[in-house]
């Protein structure tokens, strides 16, 4: 009889809880990874993500042929399509138990159940495991035995539950058989735009390289940089860590030993993201709602929000005249990744400036992000909309021209994605607008945003009210 691992958002080895427990008796071990493209375009996934996580699930399928383990890619359209192959492959291989790692979207849910009550009534086991946030589950809760719904109390109690449970990072389990030679390779499936240049090389060995690297020469500098756009000052580790090719834990434990009295600041601010992470992963878990479209803040869902037309379509194409909303929706087009400011000053144009419904934006960024992470990414756009976990009250709507100003003083980011610009001073660069004849080739803005600000903050103030 057979152990079964079924890889989805874990493609690593090291530090898998499914794995691991696969792994411990003497059954032969089996893998397999589902190809489900139906429901990635269903899920909005990018080109560039497809391409990361096929690319990842064939290197784990070489990685693990090493360990004695045969991985078997099986295809579906859509995850009713993806039980039915897992079923049948089990019972093909006289597999005894199904191991894997939760995942906590609405569609992952119902579809681990329905596989718990389809494998069970074949007589084959199922057993999760808890593996995406460092800190599992369930378990960072307030005094009163609730979710809590603000990040600061939730980080504080995080640190708190962590320095009394340090993590544990799990080994890569010890080979089991001579190597076997890796079975046929998945291929990107059709339906999926040509993916940007991969943006990081594949590997596990070279996600922990990269982590490494970050951390011994960058990690001091974090706090200070972080939000510098031209700079090279955040980890760039968020596909690895969206993919699972690098776990938070293994993230915290090398961060935590990593800090000395130099760097200390750095790290610490860093560990803050971490913990970010895990908060979204937490809200996500106990408000599966967030995953089905819906507002974090319900009272939100009345909000009447514009329509789309040729300012939505502005937007996507980084031509919407403001010079550092241009520039990172260019950045993302282009490489698959926007640095995390930008992320926030894109997603409040939108929903603010422009009042565009978030749910358009998170499905925009999904389709082009390759590090597309449903609970970061609805996390972001909800903090972003006020409909989220925002502590800060709905009229604290960054301006996009002193944002620009502040964390790219000299333009150099605008100057690098809107070449139409680099002639401008460091001044004119954030508004081009003001103070001089138009720019040939570069649209004027398509919004006031002074006069939209205040429209955005007039229908939440009715919704308050009641109005
Ligand atoms: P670093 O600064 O080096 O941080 C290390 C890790 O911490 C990141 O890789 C990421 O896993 C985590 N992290 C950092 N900031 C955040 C944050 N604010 N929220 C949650 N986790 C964080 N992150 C994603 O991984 N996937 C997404 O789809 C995603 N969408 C976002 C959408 C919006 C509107 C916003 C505002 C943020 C979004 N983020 C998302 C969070 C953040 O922007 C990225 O994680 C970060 O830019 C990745 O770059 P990095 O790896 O260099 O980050």
């Amino acid at each position: 009889m057979t152990e079964l691992v079924w890889f989805r958002n874990d493609l690593r080895l090291a530090d898998n809880p499914a794995l691991t427990a696969a792994c411990a008796g003497n059954a032969p071990v089996r893998a397999c990874f589902i190809l489900t493209p139906g429901q990635w375009q269903a899920h909005d996934w990018s080109p560039a993500r497809v391409r990361f996580v096929v690319d990842h699930a064939n290197d784990l399928a070489r990685q693990l042929a090493r360990l004695g383990i045969p991985m078997h890619f099986l295809w579906a359209d859509r995850f009713d399509d993806a039980l039915d192959r897992l079923i049948e492959h089990a019972r093909q291989h006289r597999v005894r138990r199904i191991h894997f790692n939760e995942e906590y979207g609405i569609n992952e849910r119902r579809r681990d159940k329905a596989l718990k009550q389809r494998a069970e009534r074949d007589g084959v086991a199922v057993n999760k495991y808890r593996d995406q946030s460092v800190a599992p589950v369930g378990k960072i809760l307030t005094a009163q035995g609730t979710p809590y719904t603000v990040f600061t109390p939730f980080s504080r109690r995080w640190r708190q539950w962590l320095d009394h449970q340090p993590p544990q990072v799990l080994p890569t389990p010890r080979p089991r058989a001579e190597a076997l030679e890796p079975k046929p390779i998945a291929a990107v499936p059709d339906g999926f735009d040509p993916a940007p240049p991969a943006l990081v090389a594949t590997g596990e060995a070279a996600a922990h390289a990269r982590l490494a690297r970050f951390l011994d020469a960058a990690a001091g500098h974090y706090k200070t940089r972080r939000d510098v756009p031209a700079l090279d000052g955040t980890s760039g580790l968020s596909p690895y860590l969206a993919s699972g090719v690098l776990s938070g834990r293994q993230c915290l434990v090398a961060a935590q030993a990593a800090r000395t009295a130099g760097n200390r600041e750095g790290v610490d601010s860093w560990i803050n993201e971490i913990a970010w992470r895990d908060f979204y992963i937490h809200i996500l878990y106990h408000y599966p709602q967030v995953s089905m479209h819906r507002a974090f803040k319900p009272e939100t869902e009345a909000l009447d929000w514009n329509g789309t037309g040729p300012a939505f379509e502005a937007w996507k194409a980084g031509q919407t005249g403001v010079p550092i909303v241009d520039a990172a929706m260019r950045q993302l087009a282009a490489t698959g990744w926007m640095h995390n400011r930008l992320r926030m000053i894109t997603a409040m144009f939108l929903s603010k400036n422009l009042f565009i419904d978030w749910r358009l934006g998170e499905a925009w960024f999904m389709s082009r992000l390759v590090d597309g992470f449903l609970a970061s990414n609805n996390g972001g756009w909800q903090w972003s909309a006020s409909t989220g976990t925002d502590a800060a009250p709905y009229f604290r709507i960054f301006n996009p021209v002193s944002q620009s100003a502040r964390f790219d003083p000299d333009g150099e980011f605008i100057r690098r994605w809107v070449p139409e610009l680099a002639a401008l001073d460091s001044k004119r660069i954030h508004q081009p607008w003001q103070d001089g004849p138009t720019v040939k080739g570069y649209p004027g803005p398509i919004v006031d945003l002074k006069a939209s600000r205040q429209a955005a903050i007039a229908r939440f103030r009715a919704l308050k009210d009641g109005a």
